[in-house]
């Protein structure tokens, strides 16, 4: 085990290197301090755009730049790569592991902005069948997912086998779920169409299932109206009031809302349907004595700290505070804040004279099909066309790096102003390894603990 004590300056840990670790992280830019970063990937993530990886149009690296390299002139700041497992906040310590290599970091201030999972509201075998969409590592094996349907069906004889092979269900009609089901569908009667022989890929089924009763249920109203009838033309069928009461590997099992059960043949299916956030959530509640709600968010004081730790800020989509959404500009905004704050105490001011955290809403949007979007922003409601070019503007915008901003605007004049996508590689590792590796540690846990040895003489 190694322990990474810092300098003598005001000692900054941040966890996570998402929209809040690395926002905050860049906003303490000019502090006295000195920050470590502690990320279980060697990247930041652009969460939004991950359908787009999945579908084929974006490349992992126009979306998940190295977080050491988008840090490297921040002289006050250094990345080290671990998966936290324990925060001490008594001890004022964070133990971190990458490959059996233990690391502990102690803080002055620490800033937890450690996200959310998957929710399988506790069917967790389903994920075997119905992969999330979270990490890269998912993105990836969904295109090879999708894709491999596709290679499946044209090799196929029967005319059930190839109904079953060309059936994508997305569960959840949130915006990824709404954003994924539309570039399936565009995937398969634009980019695809042609590219088979024995296969018609525009006869693909995609359905969009939830067991709220619209699309988009954030938005409702016209928005969501919206959203449906674009679907509709693009030929996604949508099941609403519609719960899955199962999953396998050739389908799922839908109940409706007078309790009847039907079933789904489907190869392919994708879960966008709920959120967990880290289970370092738990820790901290259980050490603060802070609570948690029922997706694992730890409920804050108004300024982001934890009960009886004013140096300890949990942000973002961890965050419990005035039901803000799970967006990237709360995480955002929460991280700059917390970094304020930080400097704030360091330069000799009471934590008790803090502002409360102000959220600032700049909107929420989501796409549907390439030329049409839907934005909400305060009581403006935008579709269509306009909706699109509001969502370009602000993706573009939110991207990190230059060359990230250049190489995705490419990717989409040739997505979206031709039929081709540039993306479309997937191998069979990218499908299989999660499960295998699941597998394999599984195994290594049944096994028996190697016993201590006796010291001789
Ligand atoms: C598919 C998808 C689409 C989305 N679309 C939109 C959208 O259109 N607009 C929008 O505003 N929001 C969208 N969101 C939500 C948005 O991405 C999140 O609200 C935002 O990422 C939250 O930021 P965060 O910093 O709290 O968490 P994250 O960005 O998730 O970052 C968490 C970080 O912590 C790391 N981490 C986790 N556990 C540990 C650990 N134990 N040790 C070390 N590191 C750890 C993770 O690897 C990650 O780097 C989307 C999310 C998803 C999944």
């Amino acid at each position: 085990m190694s322990v990474q004590s810092g300098e003598s300056r005001h000692r900054v840990v941040v966890i996570g290197s998402g929209f809040g670790g690395l926002f905050s992280t860049q906003a303490l830019k000019n502090a006295d301090v000195d920050v470590t970063l502690i990320g279980r990937t060697t990247h930041h993530l652009f969460q939004p755009l991950l359908y787009q990886v999945a579908t084929g149009i974006l490349s992992v690296g126009d979306i998940a730049p190295a977080t050491r390299m988008v840090l490297r002139k921040q002289k006050n700041a250094r990345v080290l790569l671990g998966e936290v497992e324990t925060i001490d906040l008594e001890n004022k310590t964070v133990t971190s592991n990458l490959l059996e290599r233990r690391t502990v970091t102690p803080f002055d201030s620490l800033i937890v902005a450690a996200g959310a999972g998957q929710s399988y509201f506790g069917n967790d075998h389903f994920a075997e069948f119905a992969p999330g969409m979270k990490t890269i590592d998912d993105a990836l094996e969904l295109r090879g997912r999708i894709l491999g349907a596709f290679e499946q069906a044209e090799l196929s004889d029967d005319p059930d086998e190839r109904t079953r092979l060309l059936t994508f269900v997305v569960v959840g009609a949130g915006p990824t779920g709404v954003e994924l089901a539309g570039q399936i569908a565009e995937l398969s009667r634009r980019t695809l169409r042609d590219a088979f022989r024995h296969i018609d890929s525009t006869e693909a089924r995609v359905v969009l299932l939830d067991g709220a009763p619209d699309v988009l249920p954030v938005y409702g109203g016209k928005l969501s109206r919206k959203t449906r009838q674009t679907l509709e033309r693009l030929g996604v069928q949508i099941q609403l009031n519609a719960m899955v009461t199962d999953v396998d590997a050739d389908g799922l099992t839908v109940k409706e809302k007078d309790g009847t059960e039907r079933r789904i043949e489907s190869q392919c299916k994708v879960w966008s349907a709920g959120v967990a956030a880290s289970p370092l959530g738990k820790q901290l509640a259980e050490q603060s004595g802070a609570e948690i709600d029922r997706a694992g968010r730890v409920e804050v004081l108004p300024d982001l700290t934890l009960p009886g730790y004013p140096n300890v800020f949990v942000i973002g989509d961890m965050m419990s505070l005035d039901k803000l959404p799970g967006l990237a500009q709360v995480a955002m905004q929460g991280g700059k804040y917390a970094a304020k704050q930080v400097i704030a105490s360091v330069e000799g001011q009471d934590p008790a004279q803090r502002p409360p955290f102000r959220y600032f809403d700049k909107g929420s949007m989501a796409t549907i099909s390439r030329f049409s979007a839907v934005a909400k922003v305060g009581k403006l409601e935008i579709t269509g066309f306009l909706g699109w070019i509001a969502w370009l503007f602000v993706h573009l915008l939110y991207l990190v790096g230059f060359s990230s901003k250049v190489s995705t605007l490419l990717s989409w004049a040739q997505a979206f102003f031709s039929t081709g996508r540039n993306q479309m590689a997937a191998t069979e590792q990218q499908v299989f390894a999660r499960i295998a590796l699941e597998r394999v540690r599984a195994a290594e846990a049944e096994q028996p603990q190697p016993q201590p040895q006796r010291e001789v003489g």
